[in-house]
């Protein structure tokens, strides 16, 4: 077994999880539920992990990540306004300013 993929985004994980699943690579969530159920330990500690059932998966694993983080860089761009003119970033599907709606214009 073995550890592939973390990140404090529980989203985040059901999205590699999903890719994995999709290409056929056997794989599971670690700590999928820690978060916010411990309150004192570091969100470092209890990070939800995605792992491989057999390493040997591990190179085509690796590349599917590193394609799906590409991706994702993309898409994770901040965005302009076009009322106000205000950055928001890609997370915010309104302009936090003026409450516009995000019209995918990127910056
Ligand atoms: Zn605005």
């Amino acid at each position: 077994m073995e550890k592939i993929y973390w990140h404090n985004d529980r989203f985040m994980i059901y999205q590699v999880k999903q890719l994995l699943d999709d290409h056929q690579i056997p794989n599971f969530i670690k700590n999928e539920f820690a978060i916010g159920a411990t309150g004192e330990l570091s969100p470092m500690d209890i990070m939800p992990e995605v792992w491989l059932t057999d390493s040997e998966w591990r190179p085509k694993a690796k590349k599917l990540i590193a394609e799906f983080d590409q991706r994702r860089a993309i898409i994770a761009s901040p965005w302009k306004c076009v009322k106000c003119g205000e950055t928001n970033e890609a997370n915010f599907g309104l302009c936090w300013q003026c409450g516009s709606h995000n019209n995918g214009e990127l910056t």
